[in-house]
């Protein structure tokens, strides 16, 4: 009899195969108190463990290095990393000495000290970090037994793996075999498994409570990462069924795959300006994967957040030149330090009282303007860059053009400096603005009159204009970027830009989700910075398209006020020819 079970989807894709429960042995980690004549043998012991478990990471990277991208091995070399840090071994040996224990238990102690560092993280993604702490303190307890790693001499081929948590290491061995997906019973959309399993395009469910209880060795399955769905034992049709939407899947990433490299343009001719969204300089690596192109929106907070404080200026030379040397000549859009609401680190501002609503207070542009001494590294690295390869500058979260003149003189004061001390720059910086503030898109048009370029960030223009919180899931709801307000937002900024001869961009997640891309493309957007992985698929549907079929669509659907009706016209523009 077939059972449906359903988890977190994190990577999309069918995968169908036999199951392979992975069993981990438990560690014991009881607490031993040891005579003191035994401590210096036990902290001998747990360097061994140390040695041992190094040398399984470093075994591991020889093993995958030949045909495994830098990416993916960034992901061991974290927890290289971790067992090099002081934290880990200097901690538990202070452990092991103070308490008298055994190395398990004092490693084990060290861990939850560390992990509650982590968890006090303000960020997501460095929260769910933590993981990495306790995988490694999972490997170092296992190598104290003296056990060899667990994947040694077994086979993943083509099966699916059921486990309660995955190791980087373990995900990139086990792809490295060709495993056909993986389930989990713990994780979410940004641990590292999920993350990892995005990047090497496995299909991923997590979240799967019990998983190990419901389902059994050689079982057969079928998994679908998108909706994360399982079928536990289909019968005959469901089985045919997935099987023919598996090969229609491997066709179409073929087709996809054709496209990388190809120009964006439509049917009619107009070419299209399609670049991708990072985070990182090494995100552009992945970019590459998909498309050699550029970059139209490059989030330098995450710089900020890693290193808990506002950067200095050579810290952002050095990061952003290796994005520049990175794209060989490709446009960089570096976005200016969007800090504030979601994204925070503990620095030393005195933000004044408590902030009620942190999305509407001293974020991004507003906070760089109140403290422009800090600002201006920022500013000095990114002229600075502008010497080794086209790079563009993006301010985001502008409301009134006021601002918008103090941030331009600012830039003109770094340029003077520069000059002055001879530092080379591109003297003609493109410098534009993120338009995502609604009071900023009623007013495009004095915003495009002083720039040259403008970029709609649809994920905050949505939050503002429909005044919901973009990370409440309560109010998630009501966030629809198919609002006749937002539509109209959205036109009169393309319209702006087209008046005043500069381009526009789109880089909210609405310019990644291809419902839209016709919807775009007919109200006149000629540039769109997407993510990585979506690429191909915002190219694909461009390169089948007519803009002058779309256009008078377009037009009509803007008149439309019900905004259930306006979705299903803007779903009918995906079948036009
Ligand atoms: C946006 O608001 O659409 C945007 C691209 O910026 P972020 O998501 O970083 O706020
Ligand atoms: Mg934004």
């Amino acid at each position: 009899m077939s059972i449906y079970i359903s988890g977190i989807g994190v990577s999309k894709g069918i995968a169908i195969g036999e199951a392979f429960v992975l069993a981990r042995e438990q560690v014991d980690i009881t607490q031993r108190t040891l005579a003191a004549s035994e401590i210096k043998s036990e902290i001998k012991r747990f360097k061994k463990a140390m040695k041992l478990a190094n040398k399984q990471l470093h075994d591991i990277k020889k093993k995958i290095a030949k045909n495994t991208a830098d990416d993916i091995l960034v992901f061991i070399d974290t927890h290289l990393l971790m067992l090099e840090d002081p934290a880990f071994d200097e901690g538990t040996i202070a452990n092991i000495r103070e308490f008298s224990c055994n190395a398990e238990w004092a490693l084990q102690m060290q861990g939850e000290r560390l992990v509650q560092v982590f968890d006090e993280m303000e960020d997501p993604y460095l929260r769910t970090r933590k993981d990495d702490v306790l995988h490694v303190v999972k490997r170092i307890q296992t190598a104290l037994l003296g056990k060899e790693d667990v994947h040694d001499g077994i086979s993943y081929k083509g099966k699916i793996i059921i486990a309660d948590d995955l190791t980087p290491a373990d995900t990139i061995m086990m792809q490295h075999q060709k495993v056909a997906g993986f389930i989990t019973e713990y994780g979410g959309p940004l641990s590292h498994t999920a993350i990892l399993a995005r990047n090497l395009g496995i299909p991923a469910i997590v979240g799967l409570h019990h998983a190990r209880h419901l389902i059994h060795r050689d079982e057969t399955l079928v998994i679908d990462g998108l909706t994360g769905v399982v079928i536990n034992e289909p019968d005959k049709k469901s089985l045919k069924y997935y099987r023919a939407v598996k090969r229609n899947e491997t066709a179409k990433r073929n087709l996809l795959n054709d496209l990388s490299g190809k120009p964006a343009v439509t049917l009619d001719n107009k070419q299209i300006t399609l670049h991708g969204n990072i985070d990182r300089p090494a995100d552009i690596r992945t970019i590459k994967k998909y498309d050699n192109t550029g970059v139209g929106l490059y989030r330098t907070e995450m710089l900020f957040i890693e290193l808990n404080q506002w950067p200095d200026q050579q810290t952002h030379f050095k990061t952003y030149k290796r994005a520049v040397k990175a794209l060989e000549g490709k446009p960089l859009t570096i976005r200016t330090m969007d800090l504030g609401a979601d994204k925070e680190i503990q620095d030393t501002i005195d933000h004044g009282p408590m902030a009620h609503n942190p999305a509407m207070g001293l974020r991004a542009i507003r906070r760089c303007l109140k403290e422009p001494q800090d600002f201006m590294p920022q500013l000095l690295a990114i002229l600075r860059v502008s010497a080794f390869g086209p790079v563009r500058i993006m301010i985001p979260m502008l409301t009134n053009t006021g601002e918008l003149d103090q941030v331009l003189a600012l830039i003109e004061d770094a340029k003077q400096l520069l000059t002055k001390k001879n530092i080379a720059y591109d003297k003609k910086i493109p410098v534009g603005a993120m338009i995502e503030v609604p009071a900023a898109a009623l007013a495009a048009d004095a915003f495009a009159s002083k720039l040259d370029f403008l970029s709609i960030g649809t994920n905050d223009l949505i939050q503002y204009t429909l005044a919901i919180d973009r990370i409440d899931d309560e109010v998630n709801y009501l966030f629809n970027p198919l609002h006749p307000a937002v539509l109209k937002l959205i036109q009169m900024t393309i319209d702006a830009g087209k008046k005043a001869n500069i381009p526009v961009s789109m880089c909210g997640e609405m310019a990644s989700d291809t419902l839209y891309t016709r919807l775009l493309l007919g109200m006149g957007l000629e540039y769109f910075s997407v993510q990585a992985n979506s690429l191909l698929e915002v190219k694909h549907i461009i390169v089948h398209s007519t803009l002058t079929t779309l256009q008078p669509e377009v037009e009509a659907i803007m008149h439309i006020h019900d905004e259930e009706e306006v979705k299903s016209r803007v779903q009918q523009l995906v079948n036009l020819l």
